[in-house]
């Protein structure tokens, strides 16, 4: 396995090489990818997925121009691991990223690990132009900004969330009031978070149209805390709950700067080429803290590895490849983010990653499922999904076991029916388990 500073210099002579292609006119147009990510929405909070309360046209019309995954997954029920996970392709738990880092801008070890290679990384060694926008959560060190990780540029809140209105440019912020950073400096904004978000996208969109590009826009709605502009709290009147009032403000928010997007990238004429791909990064978070978003009929939320700490909407477009409409029912998870964009791009993909190219499987092409099985851990909880089967070890508790396919809600536990079944599957996960280190740091407390 190459290491991260090999890679880099390899795929540098690389990149310059397909330069010179583009120059004489024979390399083909390569898409464009555009991954967008929302933070703690419920998996039944999209209209593709039968909400009713809260339109998304916008997130919708990506899962009517594209392909809906119904049955996808993200590699952890919270925040920073998801992310960690999605820009490198792997179980995150094998470079011991299996907790959110604190805002520490002086700790080097809580972070996506320096040595692994991002997606960005691959993309920009093949040509590509990269960019982030949005919540990063992947270290506050120097050593850990978006910029030493293979963007070439970036926009947004570096910490795991954010006030949407306000910002603390002098004195030490906390993490929630950091002002926002462009390319490492502190700027000062005026926008609605979501919507400042919104424009920046676009604005790289604009500023690279003429090349292939890819775009991490992460947005950190709906998140808490749960804040909406008036105009749109107004327009939902009508749900009675002022907490979800604020949230169907805040993802409508969302769904419009998708629907800017979208009219950028039609503008633009590069539409046709640009592979988008949109998913929430971890379940809806129940109960006081919460956001009142919805999962069901999915049991418990994030944190958990019950279906609705890690399950989450999916839809994929490019209209160049993809017919549009298709829904597609076997599981994919969030690691194959990195494996299907690296194919799309032509880009060599840097180290063994537990994502797969989902392309051939959307296509029909490979009518295998794209994983034999799925895992999770998340401290003492894990999870393993096998076909339909699907073994969750609480917390506290013994392991359960669960036919997905009868049971979608895990509400019967047939671990005592089912005990040679039970035991296979638990063997199958301690083997995973045993391939992971020790998390390298510790999730803040409260
Ligand atoms: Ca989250």
């Amino acid at each position: 396995m190459l290491d991260r500073r090999s890679f880099l210099q390899l795929t540098a002579a690389g990149a310059g090489l397909a330069a010179a292609g583009g120059l004489r006119g024979q390399a083909p147009r390569r898409p464009n990818v555009v991954v967008i990510v929302t933070d703690d929405q419920g998996s039944a909070d999209v209209g593709f997925r039968g909400c009713r309360d809260i339109p998304t046209p916008h997130l919708d019309s990506l899962a009517a121009n594209g392909v809906v995954c119904r049955q996808a997954y993200v590699s952890h029920p919270f925040c920073s691991p998801t992310r960690a996970g999605l820009l490198t392709g792997r179980y995150q738990q094998r470079f011991g990223h299996e907790n959110n880092p604190a805002w520490l801008p002086a700790d080097t070890v809580a972070g996506l690990p320096v040595d692994q290679v991002t997606l960005a990384d691959t993309l920009r060694g093949a040509g590509y132009a990269t960019g982030a926008v949005g919540k990063w959560h992947l270290g506050a060190a120097p050593c850990f900004h978006p910029l030493r990780r293979g963007f070439q540029e970036y926009f947004g809140i570096r910490g795991g969330g954010h006030d949407y209105f306000r910002q603390q440019l002098t004195g030490e912020a906390r993490e929630y009031l950091i002002p926002l950073d462009r390319n490492g400096e502190s700027v000062a904004e005026t926008e609605y978070l979501t919507d400042a978000f919104s424009r920046e996208a676009g604005a790289f969109v604009d500023r690279h149209a003429a090349e292939p590009f890819f775009l991490y826009l992460a947005y950190n709605a709906p998140h808490t805390p749960l804040q909406a502009p008036p105009e749109d709290l107004a327009r939902f009147a009508a749900i009675a709950d002022p907490k979800r009032r604020t949230y169907a403000a805040m993802l409508s928010r969302v769904d419009a700067g998708v629907g800017r997007l979208l009219a950028t990238l039609r503008a633009r004429q590069v539409l046709q080429d640009t592979l988008i791909v949109y998913f929430s990064d971890n379940g809806g978070p129940l109960g006081e803290k919460g956001n009142a978003s919805g999962n069901a009929p999915l049991r418990a939320g994030k944190g958990s590895c019950y279906e609705g700490g890690v399950r989450t909407p999916w839809a994929m477009q490019w209209p160049a490849r993809l017919t549009a409409g298709r829904v597609y029912d076997q599981p994919v998870i969030s690691l194959d983010v990195f494996a299907t964009a690296a194919a799309a791009a032509g880009a060599k993909v840097p180290h063994a990653i537990d994502g797969v190219d989902l392309l051939p499987h959307l296509t029909g092409a490979n009518p295998a499922p794209p994983h034999e099985r799925l895992h999770w851990r998340s401290g003492p909880s894990w999870a393993l999904r096998e076909g339909d089967w699907k073994v969750v070890k609480p917390g506290q508790g013994a392991p359960q076991l669960f036919d997905l396919a009868a049971d979608p809600a895990e509400s019967r536990d047939l671990a005592a029916a089912q005990p040679e079944r039970l035991a296979r599957l638990t063997a199958t996960h301690d083997a995973w388990n045993a391939e992971l280190r020790a998390p390298l740091f510790r999730s803040p407390q409260g």
